[in-house]
């Protein structure tokens, strides 16, 4: 998921620069999209279920007008969640005003706060737990004296991992969880446009230059007379940046923390290459992810990178699927081996992650079919052991194949001759050139910094005690 702002005093086309903001943020999101302009306090919406460039078409780009300012959201659906009615940004209108509201993330203690709303007569249209902050901080606005204020208040109920963006008629306000989760920075333009956005790299593509990180528990409220920033919920827990976003969830050319995401997955190659070298002719990426810790490894290993695998790059949601009978060619159509590269060699294959293993059975069968003599599995990311809470797709145990097999076991599962993992203790030393003083590796080690959910909701409309697990 991913968000992004545009604040400013005149009247310019921020629709389109949020078009091109959410365009760079695609990676973090492709089951919908959407962007509010504010024109002097009216509010004109558009979202859908689709990726950026589906969903706004020149047509409906045109009619969302000038404004001062915008608010964009993409976000990925899993099976609960995405369904049109879950697209972003949500708007509010409350008794002390109107509200477009957007996050990225999630609340751990969404089924709880959901309920206790539930009891006191609020109607919920969707299973988002944006509905939930927007509640909690209409409920705190009835007393708090701004907007802000009313969010700060919110942030001692909201539990969890997300960055939020809320745009009133006067303000864009930004805010980090305590933690720090998921990243979140500003920039500004030479025509005094603020940007805000999940990643640097959409500062970047709208012609911003970067300001500042937003520190964890921080609010900072964009209005016609500057910059404020408010720090109550700051340095009240330790920074947890989600270590993933260096792995996988990340553009590579965006900067967390001043470290290069592109050289954090270096390094976790360069790291991968000392903890499980084997003797080899190529080392191929699996795109688009694996690449960067494709390159980390071949040069610490000295072993030669080669161009293994192409992916087709305009599979988007409009893909369709040709069915179960032709499920091998499905494949193909995505993903093809460069059969000059692995034919009669020896190769060590980098991917970022093995989740469910669905990947690697599919990608090794493609490398022996042309011709593959030996395949080494190698993922920049440890073995996923846990559940994620905070956002990031990560399942039930049951579904995590690292949970269940050993690497040799896993080997033989996906038709492999090894397999390893990035040692845990390497991936905290991934970034060590920035500035982050701590990470989240709870779906590697169990250590999660918050509470963890009590009670779920499920997409059938259920409460149910906490079924991740
Ligand atoms: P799997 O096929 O289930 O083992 O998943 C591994 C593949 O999914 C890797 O190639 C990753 O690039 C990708 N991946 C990892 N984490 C996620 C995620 N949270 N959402 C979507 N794809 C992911």
């Amino acid at each position: 998921m991913a968000v992004f702002g545009v604040f400013g005093t005149s009247l310019a086309n921020v629709a389109s620069s949020a078009y091109y903001g959410l365009y760079a943020l695609q990676h973090r999101g492709q089951a919908s999209s959407g962007i509010v302009v504010n024109d002097d306090g009216v509010f004109r919406a558009y979202k859908d279920s689709g990726i950026v460039n589906e969903v706004f078409t020149h047509n409906v780009l045109e009619g969302l007008g000038l404004g001062q300012m915008a608010l964009g959201n993409v976000r990925y659906g899993t099976s609960a969640t995405k369904e049109r009615i879950n697209a972003e940004p949500m708007l509010v209108n409350h008794v002390k005003g109107r509200l477009a509201i957007s996050h990225d993330g999630a609340l751990v203690n969404y089924a709880e706060l959901r309920r206790e709303l539930e009891l006191e007569g609020a109607i919920f249209h969707t299973s988002n737990d944006i509905e939930v902050f927007a509640y909690m901080i209409t409920k705190a606005r009835l007393t708090a004296l701004s907007t802000e204020d009313a969010i700060c208040q919110a942030m001692e109920r909201l539990k969890g991992g997300y960055s939020l963006l809320v745009m009133s008629p006067q303000k864009l306000i930004a805010v980090r969880d305590e933690n720090g989760l998921h990243p979140l920075c500003y920039g500004k333009r030479d025509d005094g446009e603020y940007v805000v956005a999940s990643e640097s790299c959409a500062l970047n593509t709208v012609g911003a230059t970067f300001v500042r990180e937003i520190d964890p528990g921080e609010i900072v409220v964009f209005t016609k007379d500057g910059v404020k920033s408010i720090r109550t919920h700051c340095g009240k827990q330790p920074e947890r940046l989600c270590v993933f976003e260096y792995l996988y969830t990340a553009r590579p050319d965006s900067v967390i923390n001043d470290c290069s995401v592109h050289l954090a997955r270096k390094r976790a190659g360069a790291f991968l290459a000392k903890a499980h070298p084997v003797e080899a002719d190529v080392v191929i990426g699996a795109p688009d992810s694996g690449i960067d810790a494709a390159i980390g490894y071949a040069e610490e290993s000295g072993i030669p990178y080669g161009l293994g695998l192409i992916k087709n790059k305009y599979i988007g949601r409009t893909f369709i699927d040709p069915g179960q009978n032709v499920r091998e060619d499905k494949v193909k159509i995505k993903l093809n081996p460069v059969v000059e590269t692995v034919k009669g060699k020896r190769v060590v294959l980098v991917d970022d992650s093995i989740v469910r293993g669905t990947t690697c059975t599919r990608v090794v069968k493609l490398l022996r079919d042309a011709g593959a003599k030996e395949i080494h599995i190698r993922s920049s990311a440890p073995a996923f052991l846990n559940p994620c809470y905070y956002g990031t797709d990560i399942g039930s145990k049951e579904e995590l194949i690292a949970c269940k097999y050993t690497p040799e076991e896993m080997a033989k599962i996906f038709g492999a001759d090894s397999v390893g993992f990035l040692p845990l203790e390497d991936v905290v030393k991934l970034a060590e050139s920035g500035t982050c003083k701590g990470y989240c590796k709870a779906c590697f080690d169990g250590l999660y910094p918050t509470e963890i959910p009590k009670m779920m909701y499920d997409s059938k409309y259920n409460y149910k005690i906490s079924e991740k697990k």
